[in-house]
């Protein structure tokens, strides 16, 4: 058997230690220790199903040192008491006919001090790692530097004790050992720094200790791999050249084989990107005679048998497999059937598949879910045909599907399809399949379309379920019971749906548009919080106090008390929340009328509305949360005094009644309804909305219909930097980031940091009623949504400030001295002129230099629906209408007279959860 296919013949290494096939599972973090690093019994398990035909099994990572943890839940061979759990591993493995080797490192600059209860981080040099937020770490002394290498010897003495056949040392990903080979991260001037030679010598003499510890306390079978990253993109950085330079001296000391660490085997240089070449072509050329006595493995993509079976082709030795081996712990029993694979888990399979909870949520594994219908949606089995019409698209598409879920997509053969729309089909397609569901992220730049397919899987799905019901005897329009719905798809609406589903309620979520997200899709900065952990990390100092104190301020002292405490308090948790559920907001800045940095955006400052969105219709789909769209709540109904449901219209105009014990209204606020806003503010005849569409206040008048009281409905703020054209709003993360406001004249005339209300107040007191928000390339590298806004194509940029100025039609002299006096301010930390205090961060110097022309635009809602602290909706005698629930900007009263930058975010949040607990546990105490 084993001759039918190279992948199955056996390998001697150098060192005599037979390999009985070509296949390894490669080294991959599973985030399952303690949390010391110890090993959980989980993760033996996972080791002990995954060995057995497979030839070796890499284990996962292990630090060698306390300050050595790269990731939460990381493994540890730290000190002695961590090889017993270790052992077991080794054990698991090896009774089941596998090799175990165990890859020992440190993560070195790569260590966020969150993980080594707040120390800092050691490297070889003082110099932090190239990406944001990243800490500066303290350079090792020499005698440290010593000591490290003796701790790299104790964990392969450890090593050996528990058991493993070998250990691999990992020199890449740019953890400790590639750090002192690194150029970048190495400036040391001692003997442990300098020229390549010197860089080389702490890899070297882990090396070294490894053969030292090996010798005096292994058999002579025990392997010795090295696994490299073979490039860095900084420069300097190490380049390929490098690589094989320092692999050929390793060599020369003795190895059993080298590993790339690449995401796929025929990676190309990611440095000269115009060469094509794979690198292990550019290896096997390169390699010298002694390094080609060593076996290379590689890794990347492989899944099926012809993957593998290509790698040993391209040159390598030994192939190593990742993804597969978890989504496949028999896999190499498959690939010798001849299975054909796919990289797809069914949601319902993690403890079939032992696979440990930790690594069921971590973002490689999380990708793979594949939805299986948990909650019984059933569909009529069959192909059905929709038609696809958007703008300049016409077509059909075929979804086929199963009685409980899509099982494939395709486009009806059309000669008008062209090259472009057939990759975003196809990569829509296998996102659908995927996540079964047809609430997926769009396709970066065809948005449209996009949309457009999504909502013709929504039809046939629509279209099925009722057949369905049609097949087994029933009326589709009947009545259908369920313990909580939600109106309304954005945050706030979502949020509750995930939370009342967590509590154990039947739910189903009812958007008007046919599009998940609402307005919540538009936010762009972020979400306050004070006192939350990102906050602590930065050192960021702040009180929950300071928090109500100045949004109280900023409401001009007309927020609901109760309510807002509430808000502030529970704003952390809400962070946390949603950290939980995937959606980390761990970049902070800051909004007018705020003191601290204390609004939470996501890591590479993307704006925050579609990132929310995305992360919620995940965990939507995760959970198999029905969404109807394209349909409305046209009444909340009652029963004797309490919600009984609702009566929703479909887009065929089919109106039908769900039952509910709990009705969540997040329909958000009505900013896009020039009638209700004219109601109520007159003078705001002639502006236009930043809000979408579907922003129509109806769930305020449904609720007002059943007795809801309202409160602050003529507090309707304006947002000051909207583009008029498009209605699009420049985000205050553009002021925040430090750019400035000034009037056609080409000077600054107030705050720009101030209040929303003061802001648009002195925007509208111009003479042109609008003014040019101003900044240089700095405030738009660090902030993603200005190249959106240049994408759009209302940004006018120059090279120079003064070019800048002729385009504006500004005089340059004065736009030049208004940047200086500027600078001056940002210098000396205090706006002599206005006052401004935040948002100094650096002078407007760096060109390109842009602007962009805003007035005031109708943005937000304040007010509402009262509703007390539990969400609860209240009439008008402050009376709770049971069954009846507000979160979000439908309910009043959180914002007084003036809404903060990023509390809108966190207000959806922190009562969408609530509302959705809440209405969850009175459905179940209302059966
Ligand atoms: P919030 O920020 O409070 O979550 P959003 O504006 O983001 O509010 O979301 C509210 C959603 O509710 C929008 O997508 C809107 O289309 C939807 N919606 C409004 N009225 C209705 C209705 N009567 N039936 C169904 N959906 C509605």
């Amino acid at each position: 058997m084993s001759m039918l296919t190279p992948i199955l013949n056996p390998l001697t290494l150098p060192n005599g230690a037979v390999l009985k096939n070509r296949l390894v599972m490669a080294p991959m973090t599973t985030c399952t220790g303690f949390y010391d690093g110890t090993v959980t019994s989980e993760l033996v398990e996972y080791y002990r199903v995954r060995a057995g035909s497979i030839g070796t099994v890499i284990v996962e990572c292990c630090y060698i040192d306390n300050r050595g943890p790269a990731f939460p839940g990381a493994i540890a061979i730290d000190s002695d008491n961590k090889i017993h759990g270790l052992a077991k591993i080794a054990h698991a493995i090896k009774s089941q006919g596998s090799k175990a080797i165990l890859q020992i490192y440190h993560g070195g600059r790569m260590v966020e001090p969150a993980l080594i209860g707040g120390k800092t981080p050691v490297a070889p040099s003082a110099i932090a790692a190239p990406r944001e937020g990243a800490t500066t770490p303290q350079a090792l002394t020499a005698e440290d530097v010593e000591t490290m290498i003796t701790k790299f010897g104790d964990a392969v003495n450890r090593a050996i004790k528990a058991g493993f056949d070998g250990v691999e040392i990992h020199g890449a990903n740019t953890y400790l050992i590639q750090q002192f080979f690194s150029p970048n991260s190495n400036q040391r001037t001692d003997q442990w720094g300098g020229d390549r030679d010197q860089r080389a010598r702490f890899p070297l003499a882990v090396l070294d200790i490894t053969h030292q510890m090996a010798e005096r306390f292994a058999s002579p079978s025990f392997i010795i791999g090295y696994r490299f990253s073979p490039e860095e993109i900084e420069v300097p950085g190490i380049r390929f050249d490098d690589t094989i330079y320092l692999l050929d001296k390793l060599a020369e000391r003795g190895l059993d084989y080298v590993h790339f660490s690449v995401g796929s085997l025929l990676r190309p240089s990611i440095v000269d990107t115009q060469d094509p070449t794979p690198l292990i072509k550019k290896f096997l050329a390169m390699r010298s005679a002694r390094l080609a006595k060593i076996p290379v493995i590689g890794v990347g993509g492989v899944v099926n048998k012809s993957d593998a079976e290509m790698a040993l082709e391209s040159g390598y030795d030994l192939v190593a497999v990742g993804k597969a081996c978890i989504a496949y712990p028999d896999w190499t029993d498959r690939i010798i059937k001849n299975d054909p694979l796919e990289l797809y888990i069914d949601s319902n399979k993690r403890e079939a598949l032992t696979i440990p909870e930790p690594l069921w949520r971590f973002s490689l594994v999380d990708a793979m879910i594949r939805e299986v219908g948990a909650t019984g949606r059933k569909y009529k089995a069959g192909v059905y045909q929709e038609k696809v019409e958007e703008e300049a698209l016409k077509l059909k598409i075929n979804v086929t599907l199963d009685t409980d879920r899509i099982t494939d997509i395709s486009l009806v053969p059309d000669d008008s399809l062209d090259i472009d729309f057939t990759s975003t089909f196809e990569s829509l397609r296998e996102r659908i399949l995927v996540a079964n569901s047809p609430h997926v992220d769009a396709i970066t730049g065809a948005t449209t379309q996009s949309e457009a397919l999504k909502k013709a899987v929504s039809r046939a799905l629509t279209t099925s379920s009722k057949e369905h019901v049609i097949e087994e005897g029933g009326n589709p329009n009947a009545p259908v019971n369920y313990d909580v719905v939600i109106i309304g798809s954005g945050g706030a609406g979502l949020a509750a749906a995930i939370q009342a589903h967590d509590e154990g309620a039947h739910v189903v979520v009812i958007e008007k548009m046919p599009v998940i997200g609402g307005n919540t899709m538009k936010a762009s900065i972020g979400m306050n919080a004070a006192e939350t952990r990102y906050q602590q990390q930065k050192g960021i100092e702040d009180s929950k106090e300071l928090f109500y104190q100045e949004t109280l301020k900023g409401g001009k002292n007309k927020n609901n008390p109760a309510l807002l405490r509430e808000f502030i308090n529970l704003a952390p948790e809400a962070i946390d929340w949603l950290a939980e559920r995937g959606i980390e907001l761990s970049d902070i800045t800051i909004t007018g009328g705020m003191s601290v940095d204390r609004t939470h955006r996501p890591e590479d400052r993307t704006a925050v509305g579609g990132f929310l969105i995305s992360g919620l219709v995940k965990n939507i789909n995760q959970r198999d949360i029905e969404v109807l769209l394209e349909t409305s709540v046209s009444e909340i109904l009652l029963e004797n005094g309490a919600v009984s449901g609702v009566k929703v219209v479909d887009e065929y105009n089919d109106s039908r009644i769900l039952n509910a014990k709990s009705v969540i209204v997040a329909t958000g606020g009505f900013s896009a309804n020039r009638e209700m806003v004219l109601q109520y503010r007159p003078e705001l005849d002639g502006y236009v909305t930043t809000n979408h569409k579907g922003a129509t206040g109806s769930g305020i008048s449904m609720l007002q219909k059943i007795g809801a009281d309202t409160v602050d409905m003529s507090e309707i703020q304006l947002h000051p930097t909207v583009e008029q054209t498009t209605s699009y709003l420049v985000s205050e993360s553009i002021r925040g980031g430090g750019a400035i406001l000034v009037s056609q004249r080409g000077e600054r005339f107030f705050n720009e940091m101030e209040t929303r209300d003061k802001v648009s107040a002195e925007i509208i007191a111009l003479p042109e009623k609008n003014a040019w928000i101003i900044f240089d390339d700095q405030v738009r590298r660090n902030n993603k949504a200005s190249d959106e806004y240049i994408a759009k194509g209302f940004v006018i940029s120059a090279a120079t400030s003064a070019e800048l100025a002729v385009k504006l039609n500004i005089v340059p002299e004065t736009l030049q001295s208004t940047l200086d006096r500027f600078n001056q301010f940002v210098e000396q930390q205090y706006d002599d002129d206005f006052g401004r205090k935040t948002a100094l961060r650096h002078p407007l110097n760096q060109g390109p230099y842009y602007a962009i022309l805003v007035s005031p635009g109708v943005h937000h809602t304040m007010g509402g629906v009262t509703i007390n602290t539990d969400t609860a909706v209240l009439d008008t005698h402050k009376q709770v209408i049971n069954g009846a629930w507000a979160a979000g900007e439908v309910a009043g009263g959180i914002h007084g007279g003036n809404r903060i930058g990023g509390n809108a975010v966190a207000d959806i949040i922190v009562f969408g959860i609530k509302s959705g607990r809440n209405a969850a546990i009175y459905a179940k105490n209302h059966p």
